[in-house]
């Protein structure tokens, strides 16, 4: 028997009662078998059975930090959610990730990554959950469970397969504006401390006289932007997984805590109908020229967190979570999601993941949820029901009564966005590859494409391929073709 060190806690049970040793189980003698009123041991092997819950479907590998938010300018004649009134500071979470690898792929595979924030204001929490694109895939909910599966493993090898990712993406031409995005330099960040975080859809903001505006979030890294090439990223993924959680820890664990800088583009309320875009369209901007960039404040992380199972695996970010002063918009992309991620935190935590660390308010609660599995906050005695008599919590609807809510009309269709002046596909990523690129991450883009075709895409897929770049720009799909036919 080894002779316990002095000065440290003696071992419990999870109800508190000593044990016999951390390291044999009660047996009938020496050599002899296991007796079931060996609890310790049981209750060991049990809990290390459940150790785990179930990971994201999307954006299971990820790394995070407390921080705080200052404001640094005044937009109170834009919205009155009190985290962005002047001189404002709100502690927050953030939550960087991956997309479509599993909780131990490496960090640095080609994917776009998850920018996910929850800020803890006076009016609850104000989650964002953005990525490092301000565009995405698709523009309708319907189709994300399709484009997902299609970027994961096939089902009969469980291996990850181009073929699908291509096949998916050319039938779905709304794709390219991302994909182009995702194929350039900004499809693997040199860390997460290094590149931006866009709030991606388009949300509404309410001023205090009640004025609605329609805004874009874009958090600019001071880090400065930095990409890992291909052929980097590609050794790097063999010698260390954990390259980009390893360095926000060490560098937050070093003092040196990355920061970003928001801004908004402001929309007025009445350009939307009129705009040369369907302004919540998740494929598209808005140019720079048409709504330019009004700086907000600086987000800071400073703190890591001290469990990363409590803290960042069990982070709850949801973008339903809207505080009095911002809304959701027309975006149906935003719509759906707005169900589907309190729904997978119940199914993956529990529903009541609100009271776990990370994803309290820092305010007082007064909901009327009540009970159910792992509930450790009761809910006040008396009351449990409104309206009620008894002293329970009553609405504030003179103050919080009114949505932030837009006018709409029309019968029940299946149908997508009603296309306006400039709403093509391929015009935006045309832009990117012809006005926003050099010659050397053109480049890199045709590269990164063409290594990306040759590895298991076949035709007639290859052919699509080559037609979707060619539809973004002529030179640019013929130059990947060449490439891939070896040309
Ligand atoms: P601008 O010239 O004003 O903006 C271009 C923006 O492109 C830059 O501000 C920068 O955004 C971003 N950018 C620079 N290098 C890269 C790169 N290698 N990969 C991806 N993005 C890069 O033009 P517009 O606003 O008129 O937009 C033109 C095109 O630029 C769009 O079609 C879109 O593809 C792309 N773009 C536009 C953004 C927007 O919100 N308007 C944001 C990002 C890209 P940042 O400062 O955010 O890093």
């Amino acid at each position: 028997m080894t002779s316990p060190a002095q000065n440290v806690p003696r071992t419990t049970n999870n109800a508190g009662i000593p044990v016999a040793s951390d390291e044999n189980s009660l047996t009938v003698g020496p050599d002899g078998p296991i007796l079931l009123q060996d609890h310790y041991l049981i209750e060991k092997m049990a809990h290390f059975n459940r150790e785990r819950v179930p990971e994201r479907v999307v954006h299971a590998k990820g790394s995070g930090a407390y921080g705080i938010f200052q404001v640094t300018n005044d937009v109170s004649q834009f919205t009155k959610a009190d985290l962005f009134q002047p001189g404002k500071t709100t502690e927050m979470l953030a939550r960087f990730s991956t997309v479509a690898g599993e909780q131990g792929s490496p960090d640095t595979w080609r994917d776009p990554r998850g920018f996910a924030l929850k800020f803890y204001t006076e009016h609850g929490n104000y989650d964002l959950v953005g990525n490092n694109t301000p565009v995405f895939f698709v523009r309708d909910p319907s189709k994300f469970q399709d484009f997902i599966r299609s970027q994961k493993r096939r089902p009969e090898s469980g291996i990850r397969d181009h073929d699908m990712q291509w096949d998916f993406w050319t039938l779905s031409p709304e794709s390219a504006h991302m994909v182009t995005w995702l194929m350039g330099d900004r499809g693997i960040p040199k860390s997460y401390r290094t590149m931006n975080g866009y709030g991606s859809h388009t949300y509404m903001w309410v001023n205090a006289g009640g004025e609605k505006f329609w805004i874009k979030y874009h958090f600019k890294t001071d880090q400065g932007i930095d990409f890992l090439t291909q052929e980097d990223a590609d050794r790097i993924a063999g010698e260390d997984g954990d390259y980009h959680r390893r360095d926000l820890y060490e560098a937050i664990e070093g003092g040196n805590e990355p920061s970003w800088t928001l801004y908004v583009q402001v929309m007025p309320f009445a350009d939307a109908p009129d705009y040369r875009f369907n302004p919540f369209d998740l494929t598209k901007v808005w140019p720079h020229g048409d709504y330019p960039l009004i700086e907000v404040g600086r987000m800071t992380l400073n703190k890591n967190p001290d469990n990363y199972f409590v803290h960042i695996e069990q982070a709850a970010f949801e973008p339903s979570n809207l505080v009095p002063g911002i809304g959701p918009s027309p975006d149906k992309m935003l719509l759906g999601r707005l169900f589907s991620y309190p729904d997978t935190h119940r199914y993956r935590i529990g529903p009541n993941y609100a009271q776990l660390p990370p994803n309290r308010a820092h305010v007082p609660v007064h909901s009327y949820a009540k009970d159910g599995p792992m509930r450790f906050d009761p809910a006040r005695t008396g009351a449990v029901y409104a309206p009620n008599s008894y002293g329970g919590p009553a609405a504030d609807t003179e103050r919080f009564g009114e949505a932030a809510g837009w006018a709409s009309s029309g019968e029940m269709v299946h149908e997508a966005y009603t296309l306006r002046r400039d709403d093509d596909d391929w015009g935006q990523p045309g832009t990117m590859v012809r006005q926003v690129l050099d010659d050397a991450a053109r480049d890199r883009l045709v590269s990164n494409v063409a290594g990306h075709l040759r590895d298991g895409v076949s035709r007639p897929v290859l052919e699509r391929a080559f037609q979707y770049w060619r539809n973004v720009d002529k030179d640019l799909g013929d130059r990947i073709a060449k490439s891939v036919n070896g040309g």
